[in-house]
């Protein structure tokens, strides 16, 4: 089989490569292995332009949700189900000094017309303090777009489910063969799991574990995203994902006491009102050194790219990353420092 790309990997990443690929009726072929729980299933899938504990604008917000709106939207269409859902974030403040700051960077144009100071009160909320909105926000249902995306490209025969062997893929005569495929290029969207590829292995993950809860609770806000410490989207009927945690050390993709904990704390914290757990759950963001994403060519292997690094925010970050690195393959386009694998290069 000959092929224009070979890429491995169908998270985020690999389906927003899809994307774009199918639009420009390149010939490509994904190689992954099903896994019932990644690190893009069991995300929340939100997205936002401000962001961290400080609240500041994201590199290149702008056209990152340009990019997002357009991406998923295309996509809702392509695989006919709703993917992308508008809403904003309705942030509680912890304290007096919390409100205080933000008031003080009103004056900031860029950033005051994302914020929205004065939202109508939800119900059965701990809102001592307060509360603000932050708007052209949302989420994306990620879970129901790997999947629909997945049954989409078997039947187009332009993926299969196998755990892709390292060892079997040989550059001969300047293209990349793995048994019986013959790629002009290879690009590798493992996620996390980037840490068995020996071509990239040396490139600085600082990887990243998530906990989340799915819960069921009929009491509060069905069109806004609630955030204090964790989040709670709405995910359907009175089902809304809740999360999430953060751990450096424990790498192993199994659920803890620990997060368990932390999630309940934080809930009984925002929540005044009944709620029951129905599901919990654990995965890798593949997040890295400097926070910036990496794309871009092997410094060694001519015709061999990466796009991984998405970190926290894969949702908002595919999409663009994904036509930066084809328009740096096919247009010969530089990418962005900031996101360029270059940064690494030895
Ligand atoms: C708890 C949690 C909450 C999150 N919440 C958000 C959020 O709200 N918003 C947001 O933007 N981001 C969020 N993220 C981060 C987001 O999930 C990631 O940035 C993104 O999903 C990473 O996508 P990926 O394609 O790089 O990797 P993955 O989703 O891990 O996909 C990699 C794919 O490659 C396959 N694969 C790997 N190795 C091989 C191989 N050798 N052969 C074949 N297949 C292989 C895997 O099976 C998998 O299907 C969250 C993450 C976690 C863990």
């Amino acid at each position: 089989m000959q092929i224009n790309y070979l890429i491995i990997g169908q998270g985020l990443a690999g389906t927003l490569l899809a994307k774009e690929l199918l639009a420009t009726n390149e010939s490509f072929l994904i190689i992954d292995a099903f896994k019932e729980s990644t690190s893009t299933k069991v995300a929340a899938g939100m997205y936002n332009p401000i962001s961290g504990k400080r609240m500041v604008k994201s590199w290149n917000a702008d056209e990152l949700l340009r990019d997002t709106f357009e991406a998923y939207l295309s996509l809702e269409k392509l695989l006919d189900c709703k993917l992308l859902f508008k809403q904003n974030i309705y942030q509680l403040f912890g304290s007096v000094k919390e409100q205080n700051d933000l008031s003080s960077r009103m004056d900031n144009e860029d950033f005051s017309k994302h914020v929205n100071l004065f939202p109508a009160k939800e119900p059965n909320l701990n809102d001592a303090f307060g509360a603000f909105e932050i708007k052209e926000t949302g989420w994306v249902y990620t879970r129901l777009l790997i999947e629909k995306m997945r049954a989409f490209l078997i039947e187009k025969s332009n993926l299969i489910d196998e755990k892709f062997d390292y060892n079997l893929l040989e550059n001969i005569a300047g293209n990349w063969h793995f048994k019986n495929i013959v790629a002009k290029h290879v690009i590798f969207c493992e996620g996390y799991e980037n840490i068995h590829n020996p071509f990239f292995n040396y490139l600085p993950f600082v990887l990243c574990k998530g906990e989340v809860f799915t819960i069921k609770c009929n009491d509060i806000a069905k069109d806004k995203i609630i955030k204090k410490g964790i989040y709670m989207v709405h995910l359907h009927d009175n089902i809304y994902k809740v999360g999430a945690t953060y751990e450096w050390n424990d790498l192993t993709e199994k659920t803890s006491e620990q997060g368990k904990a932390f999630l309940i704390e934080k809930l009984n914290d925002i929540l005044n009102c009944e709620y029951e757990i129905i599901n919990h759950e654990a995965n890798i963001r593949p997040t890295t050194k400097d926070r910036k994403a990496i794309i871009g060519e092997h410094h060694e292997h001519k015709n061999m790219f990466i796009l991984n690094g998405l970190g926290t925010k894969g949702v908002m970050h595919a999409p663009y990353l994904a036509k930066q690195l084809l328009a740096n393959i096919i247009l010969g386009n530089e990418i962005e420092k900031e996101i360029n694998i270059k940064r690494f290069y030895k």
